[in-house]
């Protein structure tokens, strides 16, 4: 099968189209013919190599969705031409975090596409338990663009910080995938929304996605803005995920007893934090890897119902996929960027 992957670390021409064995099924796996995959900032940090072991040449790519291909022996629940999505995250499901429904503190917790081979090919493999049917309420690009960027965002808003609502929420980074599913999230909940972006373009994107308001960070002093639009008061959370480049600026929003969860690091992940400020203001910072497979099928439910909407900036052919990471690595999105086998 073609594959768009890597032999080893480093910049986007490491990225070559190589023709490679199409994966071969376990009793308990399903083969996916791939039809769209999603881009995640994580495979350019696989790309550009991480300490982790990773198989090799390495094809990333954790969004995955498509069509079923072919059956392992054991496997009774899908058809071949059934559509389908693979879940990004995928745990023991026995073991007692797994039970409490923390899948992403499983000993055995990976991502499809970091740690294993994802979706970069014309096919990809995961157990039948990881395989969850999508209808044609959306296209495949379309269900592409939410299953690792919402269940991430519902983990960070719902299960970390406890979302209310009425709360305030600032979303740093609106325009990202994880920023625009927690802009929808947030708003779901009842919370007012404060989206934080860098051109107008984006926050007016961010606005049709439900943000309350709209603040631009190369203009105005974000914290400043969001303390005089709270009556002095501050925000209960800061989603963040962009690191130490906003860090300061995203504590200094926080209200009393405000929790500031974050999923990234993009930017650089060394931050200060004044531990006299942190105790009298009962602050919480909260750190969210993935989320649960229950958070997933919640967002899955909700993107069927059109409560939420699949964001895609752009949709490029695998053979593309260089040029689809460049346009990640310099944060032109709005949303999403896909590819396509
Ligand atoms: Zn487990």
């Amino acid at each position: 099968m073609r594959a768009m992957a890597f032999a080893q670390p480093g910049g986007l021409d490491v990225l070559q189209m190589m023709e490679l064995p199409k994966p071969t099924l376990e009793d308990d796996e399903v083969l996916v013919q791939v039809k769209a995959c999603a881009l995640n900032h994580l495979d350019l940090w696989v790309r550009q190599g991480l300490p982790t072991k990773i198989p090799m040449p390495h094809i990333g790519g954790c969004e995955i969705t498509g069509i079923v291909a072919e059956l392992g022996g054991k496997v009774r629940e899908f058809q071949p031409g059934q559509r389908v999505l693979i879940s990004p995250g995928q745990s023991c499901m026995h073991c007692d975090w797994c039970n409490q429904g923390l899948d992403s503190c499983c000993d055995q917790f990976h991502i499809i596409g970091y740690q294993t081979q994802g979706g970069f090919a014309e096919y990809a493999k995961a157990r039948a338990v990881d395989i969850l049917p999508i209808s044609e309420a959306w296209s495949f690009a379309e269900w592409s663009a939410v299953p690792l960027t919402f269940v991430t965002a519902w983990n960070m808003l719902h299960e970390r910080a406890g979302v209310k609502p009425n709360d305030e929420v600032v979303v740093f980074g609106a325009s990202s995938g994880v920023g625009t599913a927690a802009i929808q999230i947030a708003k779901q909940a009842g919370a007012r929304v404060f989206a934080v972006a860098g051109s107008e373009e984006k926050l007016r994107r961010a606005e049709s996605l439900g943000a309350d308001v709209l603040l631009n960070y190369n203009t105005q002093e974000i914290a400043k803005e969001v303390r005089s639009r709270t009556g002095g008061r501050g925000a209960d959370i800061v989603v963040e995920h962009v690191g130490s480049a906003v860090w300061q600026q995203a504590m200094r929003c926080l209200a009393r007893n405000g929790r500031l969860v974050t999923c990234g690091a993009t930017t650089g992940s060394k931050v200060e934090l004044d531990l006299r400020f942190f105790y009298t203001q009962q602050h919480c910072v909260l750190g969210a890897y993935m989320g649960s497979r229950h958070g997933l099928l919640q967002c899955l439910r909700l993107v069927e119902k059109r409560v939420f909407q699949p964001v895609v900036d752009s949709v490029f052919p695998l053979d593309k996929l260089r040029e689809a990471q460049e346009r990640m690595e310099k944060r032109e999105m709005f949303g999403k960027i896909v590819v396509t086998p």
